[in-house]
């Protein structure tokens, strides 16, 4: 075996709590589940899978992913959890961006655990949402409901750098529209170009669903600062130090400061905000000391003519050289790719809800 090439692992936990009439998966319902047992005969079948790549952890490749999955995972003991991943560290090694991922479902039981999942070493969730109808979620036979859903998302945001859930599509007697509505229901971050815009609508929309939450993502100007500092939670494009003056006067007038991403001009392109490549760590390092913890990440819309994976790798890298969490790229024609590449916030509008109409 080649050793250079980084190792995959998938570890499977075969229970669930009921069986999904749907479900072909390898999973298994039990009165009593055999936790301390299987997590013993994991550990044990990973310490012989070890063994049978090389003698010494030198010859065995580093891992630079661990995927628990199943089954519902989230069913593991934390404790477990946390074994596998130290054994894994101690009989291969592991990348330093290592990706650990757990499925869970959002049933209470399972979210009151996303904070030991997280201690023990899990750094990205996905949660099995797969409806958000409640006649749906009873056809499916889930035993969480859309209120749990939404709040587990809600958690694993709050606790995890990288969350993804999990939506089945195309349903017996599901049409586009239900799909559509369902995912209206669902969404509860919704990005602004226009500032004056947002404030039009925004109040009301609140009003409604106290809980979504408002980004300005397109290019900022200066005398739009206060509009912004007042009604967003996220403003996505500091790209400039005369930006930062105008967001610093805003926000102690306002008394809050909307949480900030740094937009980067990956293309270096003269027409596009953001700041210049050759100025972006300055400028991070700059807002980071000005803002502090308001700064949670970087954003960049890539050069359109050109293939964006390099652009999406490019602020993925950036992003976890100055240890920020979030990296916001990708839209409906790329998402997929800019997930792959490390995206944890990507902007879908068109593949979503379909063309905006043209704007008068
Ligand atoms: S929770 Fe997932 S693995 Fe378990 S029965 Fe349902 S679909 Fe299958």
């Amino acid at each position: 075996m080649d050793t250079e090439e980084p190792l995959a692992l998938y570890v499977h936990w075969p229970f669930c709590l009921s069986k999904c009439p749907y479900c072909d998966f390898n999973s298994h319902v039990r009165d009593e589940i055999p936790r301390a047992r299987f997590g013993a005969a994991l550990r044990r079948e990973l310490a012989h899978e070890a063994a049978r790549m090389g003698a010494t952890r030198a010859e065995r490749p580093v891992v630079s992913s661990i995927f628990f999955g199943g089954g519902t995972p989230s069913l593991m003991a934390p404790e477990t959890v946390a074994g596998l991943i130290a054994d894994t560290r101690t009989l291969f090694g592991t990348t330093a961006d290592v990706e650990i991922t757990l499925e869970a479902n959002p049933t209470s039981v399972e979210t009151g655990l996303l904070r030991a999942f997280r201690d023990a070493g899990v750094n990205r969730i996905s949660i099995g949402i797969q409806s958000l109808e409640p006649e749906a979620l009873r056809f499916l036979g889930r035993e969480h409901d859309a209120r749990q859903a939404v709040a587990a998302l809600e958690l694993a945001r709050a606790l995890f750098g990288r969350v993804s859930f999990d939506l089945i599509y195309a349903r017996p007697g599901q049409d586009a529209q239900a799909w559509r509505a369902e995912l209206e229901a669902g969404q509860r971050v919704f990005g602004e170009n226009r500032v004056q815009e947002a404030a039009a609508k925004f109040p009301a929309l609140r009003a409604r669903w106290p809980d979504l939450r408002l980004h300005i993502i397109g290019g900022l100007q200066t005398n739009k600062a206060a509009e912004a500092v007042r009604i967003a939670d996220m403003i996505e494009s500091l790209d400039r130090p005369a930006l930062s003056d105008a967001l610093a006067r805003a926000a102690e007038r306002a008394g809050r400061l909307p949480d900030l991403l740094v937009q980067v001009n990956t293309g270096d392109e003269t027409q596009k905000s953001g700041v210049r490549l050759e100025d972006a760590d300055e400028f991070i390092d700059h807002s980071r000391a000005r803002f502090g913890a308001a700064v949670k990440g970087l954003m960049c819309i890539p050069p359109h003519d050109q293939d964006p994976a390099p652009h999406f790798r490019l602020l993925a890298d950036m992003a976890a050289r100055h240890g920020l969490p979030v990296v916001s790229m990708g839209m409906s024609a790329d998402f997929e790719r800019a997930i792959a590449c490390g995206a944890t916030l990507v902007r879908v509008g068109s593949a979503i809800f379909g063309a905006r109409p043209a704007h008068p």
